[in-house]
Parts: C-alpha cells; sequence; structure tokens
C-alpha cells in the first residue's frame, strides 16, 4: 500500500522464489525442548488460502498434551526465573537476531501461511516481531527500575493463545515480556497460522533456550479452551474475537489466574475538512485494507465532514481501483487472500447485511484469481449509526462510510460501539486533535497516520476491546507479580 508503514528496522530484501524455505511435511508438537507427536495421533491440515493447497500437517493437541507442556513449562520456571536478568536477556537478544537473520524465510512463510502481502510480512510484521524481542531483552535487567521500591516477581507458567492476523507479531508481543519477566510459556497459535509459530520453535532451539521455557503447542479452540482451564497455569494472555474472549472470562472467573484479553474492534478514522485531503485517503485506504482488514484496530468505519464529502469518496473510489489484489507473493501486492473460507463467509454475508440495508456498495473492479479465497476492496457509503456494517466487527476489507458537521456529532458516534480499540483523526488543526484524543474512548488514538505500531508503546483497548496492556512499560506489568 501507498502509505505503508515505514519503520525503523531492518528488513531482508523481497524474496523473488520460495526456493530457499525450509518446511516440513508434517509438524509435531514442541514441548520441553523436544518435538513430540500428539497423544491422539491426530494432524490437521495447514493450507495456502491463496490457492487452497496443503502446506503442511501440524499436530492436534489434545488437554493431555496440553498438560505435558504445562508440566515442562512447569519444570523450567525455576531455573529460568532464576537465571541472572541479563542472561535472560541476552536470550532475547539471541533470538531477535536469529529472527532478523531468518527474516526473508519467516516472511514467505507468513505470506503462504495465512495470505497477506508479502510486503507487509516483509516490511511490517516480521521486522516488527524483532524489534519487539530486542526492546524486551532491554528490559530483562532492568525491572526494578521499571517499577522502583516495588517487590515485583514473575508469576510462574504463562498460557498465551493467539489469532491468525499477525501469527509471529502476536507470539513476539507475547513471548517477549513474558519471558523478559522470568515467566516460562505455553503458546497456542491460531489453526489457519501455525507456522511461523513453529518455525519460531525451530529458532529457539537454535537460540539455545533451556527446554521447557517455551512450549508451542497447536490445534483449535479445544486446545485453547485446555490451555485456560489448566490448574497449573498463572496467566493468560489471549488476542482474537470478543465472543471467545468472554468466554475465556468466564472460564477464569473463580481461579486466582491473571488476565489479559485483546479483542475486537470497529474503530472510527474521522477526517475534518481541514485535514490533507490526499495524505487523509491514504491514510484510510491503510486503515482499512492493510492485511486485508484482518486487523482489530482496523479503522472500518470513516467519519467525513459533510463539505469534504464528495471529494473524500470520489478519491477513495478511484484509489481502491488501483489496488493490486491477488497473489500474496508479488511483491507489487496490496491486497491478499483472504485468510480462510469461513472468514471469506463471514465477510460475504456483511456484504449482504449491508446491501439488504439499503447502503450503496462500491467494489473494486479488478479481477480475483479462481482458486482461494479473495474479497474486493470494498465501500459502503450512505451508512448508519443503527446498521450492522457499523457495529459489527467484519474483520476484512469493507469500509462503512458516514458524515458529521460538529466535533460533538462525531465524538457521539465514534464512540457509540461496544468497542474502544483505536481511532483515526485527520486534521491540520492541533487543537482539534486534543480535543478528541480527551473524548473518544479508544485505547491507541492516531493523528494524521493510522496503523503504526512500536514495542515502546502500549497497545490495548477499552470495551468489549478487551483489558490489559501489550508494549511499553505497561506491557510487562502483565506478566509480573506486586507483592506490595
Ligand atoms: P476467530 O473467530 O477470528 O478465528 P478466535 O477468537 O476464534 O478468532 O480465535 C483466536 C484464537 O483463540 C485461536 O488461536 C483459536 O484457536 C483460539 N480459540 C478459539 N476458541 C477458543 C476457546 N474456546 N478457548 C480458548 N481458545 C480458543
Amino acid at each position: 500500500m501507498a502509505t505503508k508503514n515505514k519503520n525503523t528496522f531492518e528488513f531482508a530484501p523481497a524474496p523473488e522464489s520460495t526456493g530457499h524455505i525450509q518446511l516440513r511435511d508434517q509438524y509435531d508438537l514442541f514441548i520441553g525442548g523436544k518435538w513430540i507427536k500428539p497423544k491422539s495421533g491426530k494432524y490437521f491440515k495447514t493450507i495456502n488460502p491463496a490457492t487452497e493447497k496443503q502446506i503442511a500437517t501440524v499436530a492436534d493437541a489434545s488437554e493431555k498434551d496440553v498438560d505435558l507442556a504445562v508440566k515442562a513449562a512447569r519444570k523450567a520456571f525455576k531455573g529460568w526465573s532464576q537465571l541472572p536478568a541479563r542472561e535472560r536477556g541476552k536470550y532475547l537478544f539471541r533470538l531477535a537476531r536469529l529472527i532478523q537473520e531468518k527474516a526473508r524465510e519467516l516472511a514467505v512463510i507468513e505470506s503462504l501461511d495465512g495470505g497477506k502481502p508479502i510486503r507487509e510480512s516483509r516490511d511490517i510484521d516480521i521486522p516488527l516481531a524483532a524489534a519487539h524481542f530486542f526492546y524486551h531483552a532491554g528490559w530483562a535487567d532492568k525491572l526494578d527500575y521499571a517499577f522502583p521500591n516495588r517487590s515485583v516477581e514473575p508469576l510462574g507458567v504463562a498460557g498465551q493463545i493467539i489469532p491468525w492476523n499477525f501469527p509471529l507479531l502476536m507470539a513476539a508481543w507475547k513471548l517477549a515480556p513474558a519471558l523478559a519477566c522470568g515467566n516460562t510459556v505455553v503458546l497456542k497459535p491460531a489453526e489457519t497460522t501455525p507456522l511461523t509459530a513453529l518455525k519460531l520453535a525451530e529458532i529457539i532451539e537454535e537460540a539455545g533456550f533451556p527446554e521447557g521455557v517455551v512450549n508451542i503447542v497447536t490445534g483449535a479452540g479445544k486446545t485453547g479452551a485446555a490451555i485456560v482451564n489448566h490448574p497449573d497455569v498463572n496467566k493468560i494472555a489471549f488476542t482474537g474475537s470478543t465472543e471467545v474472549g468472554k468466554l475465556i472470562q468466564r472460564a477464569t472467573a473463580a481461579s486466582d489466574k491473571k488476565l489479559t484479553l485483546e479483542l475486537g474492534g470497529k474503530a472510527a478514522n474521522i477526517i475534518f475538512e481541514d485535514a490533507a485531503i490526499n495524505q487523509a485517503v491514504e491514510g484510510v485506504i491503510n486503515g482499512i485494507y492493510f492485511n486485508q482488514g484482518h486487523v482489530c484496530c482496523a479503522g472500518s468505519r470513516l467519519f467525513v465532514q459533510e463539505s469534504v464529502f464528495d471529494e473524500v469518496t470520489t478519491k477513495l473510489k478511484a484509489r481502491i481501483e488501483n489496488l493490486v489484489v491477488g497473489d500474496p507473493l508479488d511483491k507489487n501486492t496490496d491486497i491478499g487472500a483472504i485468510n480462510s473460507k469461513g472468514q471469506l463467509e463471514t465477510i460475504n454475508k456483511y456484504l449482504e447485511i449491508g446491501k439488504d440495508e439499503g447502503l450503496e456498495m462500491f467494489q473494486s473492479s479488478c479481477a480475483v484469481p479462481k482458486k482461494g479465497f479473495w474479497c474486493k476492496p470494498t465501500i459502503f457509503t450512505g451508512a448508519a449509526q443503527s446498521n450492522r456494517i457499523v457495529q459489527e466487527e467484519i474483520f476484512g476489507p469493507v469500509l462503512a462510510v458516514q458524515t458529521f458537521r460538529t466535533i460533538s456529532e462525531v465524538v457521539q458516534k465514534a464512540n457509540n460501539t461496544p468497542y474502544g480499540l483505536s481511532a483515526g483523526v485527520w486534521t491540520d488543526k492541533g487543537s482539534k486533535i486534543f480535543n478528541l484524543t480527551s473524548q473518544l474512548r479508544a485505547g491507541v488514538i492516531w493523528a494524521n497516520t493510522f496503523n503504526k505500531f512500536d514495542p515502546t508503546s502500549p497497545f490495548g483497548g477499552y470495551k468489549e476491546s478487551g483489558f490489559g496492556r501489550e508494549g511499553g512499560i505497561h506491557g510487562l506489568e502483565a506478566y509480573l507479580k506486586f507483592n506490595d
């Protein structure tokens, strides 16, 4: 996308082919530093969503396998938590370096398994994953400075359940602070995108981590639930749907497990008439079409001040005609494949709902491949607060556009959803930015930019978007026990 995130981290050059990547045909579970077959003997397929072809089979972990992983993590906890903190930092640093070295391979695997454009995997997901490990390597021996005059200790075994939209990056967001603080981990990637987490397990082996410090178990919701319900897990960190987040909240309510949830969103992106319109249009395109809109903080609701509505929508429509939809491994691609058949069905259902609600739908006229899961970039205009496509998270490349006249009107509309993860404001006036940021109920608010991420910045939601923060000093708190 033209407004691609420019971050300062190194990245590998674009892969021209997939020839150099090393994938196994079958993946077992990474438990106690060893690759172990699932007790049930069951494996599931992971497919390439752009071709529907199988890439590999992956172990389906049962409750018994999860129990083994938790035991391995518990056994490793004493040694890991008592290691001099600077040594823990060195492991994280080594891991970050190895991720950088293998960035090209990881980027290809991420795009193959998940469908995202290689340019995004290469420029954003993988370098940011490395950056999270670098950042937290630095924290490991500075926790006393982070929390002066407070007595802190690690929680123990952390269970981490991650989604399919940023597979390696979400693994890094969760693993890096947990390990820096001295916890050990059982991590479960999503069932449609397990491969970069499994590759990370190989890298963790190569980095020489003590066995059992990181355990990676694969499987679907049942495997996740087994982690959540295991009595010897001290912390659950979950990123995923609000629906599953609520289940997890209920399941852990009577336990002493520490819980953080990063759930859905329905972010408002707000354009004032005094904004630099071309820049704002690019920001809106990036805000909603980045990663096919599979982004919890996606700017899926656009509010345009009435006087610039025609200009903005005309420019948006022209711009989506130029977006390249297709092969995720082609470095010219802007919009890759929808992650799974199920997700495509969900998105298509919402397109029908939008049309049934009487909204005007505009789609790019591009052709999409016959095989695979695809959705053209879509804009609905004439949307109102009561429309389901305005209230509900679609998690696809679908933008709902509304208009507004005054600040108080747009604040009221922007806040009027069950979610509160992020928001964006486009204006030339600094005073408007400060005015709005104090009134918008969202955990992250971007001004004259969108979808910018950095390990130093806390990320997390209000309302049904969850609680707890990841990143920055706030992210460490989620993995520590405060004894005072
Ligand atoms: P989506 O609906 O977008 O696939 P989910 O919230 O279902 O998102 O998935 C996010 C992660 O949660 C995945 O790793 C998935 O396997 C896991 N998961 C799904 N159901 C449960 C559950 N009941 N308990 C724990 N984890 C679950």
